[in-house]
């Protein structure tokens, strides 16, 4: 399985990605947590990552095709991988389709995360991640148990909530999702290669919508797969 997940930041794409990478053993390929990683670490990709990020703006194409690069020829990831949070822009999805095209691997399919614009706001705002096992959570949603148990430490996650999760930020990055990464639905819709999940829901609701699109794909192709509609009229 090679796949994108597109969708606005919120829509759900890395916690429901985790789930896949779970379920289907191969790898979820986050740039955001490929930077965040950066940032942590104090290099000077770091570095020059933090000042973009801090303002919701996307981090330089060049930075983030190198790192893509080199991910894509890991041993996990020749099974397949998830792309969650890249490609961002026409220029990352060109980038992809030949990086792909040269390892003879091209993408199945970018799955589309759909969800409305009230429903981001509050998801973004809600957003917790533990501090040992990276686990995403959301405070705002129905199931959401402040005293769960982390898998590394034993005791309840310690959930911090992501600096770029804050109103300017996030205002900033939906901005920037509609103006540079929204485009992109329309490219993969044009190679033949979008399918589309109502995301709006439960975690576990649009993890079960997720996991029949993609087994129909990998059943009966994306011909069948696909039913998205460009530019329907709102309803
Ligand atoms: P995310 O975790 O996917 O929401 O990404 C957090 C931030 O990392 C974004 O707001 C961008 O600043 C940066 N970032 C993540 N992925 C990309 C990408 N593919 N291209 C450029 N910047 C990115």
């Amino acid at each position: 399985m090679r796949i994108v997940l597109l969708g606005a930041p919120g829509s759900g794409k890395g916690t429901q990605a985790q789930r896949l990478m779970a379920e289907y053993g191969i790898p979820q390929i986050s740039t955001g947590d490929l930077l965040r990683q950066a940032v942590a670490s104090g290099s000077e990709l770091g570095l020059k990552a933090k000042a973009a990020m801090d303002k919701g703006e996307l981090v330089a194409d060049s930075v983030v095709i190198g790192m893509i690069r080199a991910r894509i020829t890991e041993q996990d990831a020749q099974a397949g991988f998830i792309f969650d949070g890249f490609p961002r822009n026409l220029a990352q999805a060109s980038a992809l389709d030949d990086l792909l095209d040269d390892i003879g691997k091209p993408l199945a399919s970018a799955v589309l995360m759909d969800v409305d614009h009230g429903v981001l706001l509050k998801r973004l705002s809600g957003r917790r991640t533990c501090k040992a096992c990276d686990k995403v959570a959301n405070v705002h949603q129905p199931d959401f148990d402040a005293r769960e148990l982390c898998e590394v430490t034993g005791q309840p996650h310690d959930y911090f909530q992501r600096t770029d999760d804050n109103e300017e930020t996030i205002a900033k990055r939906l901005e920037v999702y509609a103006a540079q990464t929204e485009p992109l639905v329309e490219y993969y819709h044009r190679q033949g290669k979008l399918v589309s999940v109502d995301a709006d829901g439960g975690i576990d609701e649009v993890y079960g919508r997720l996991v029949s699109a993609i087994e129909t794909l990998e059943r009966d192709g994306i011909a069948t797969a696909m039913t998205v509609e460009i530019d329907a009229p709102d309803p």
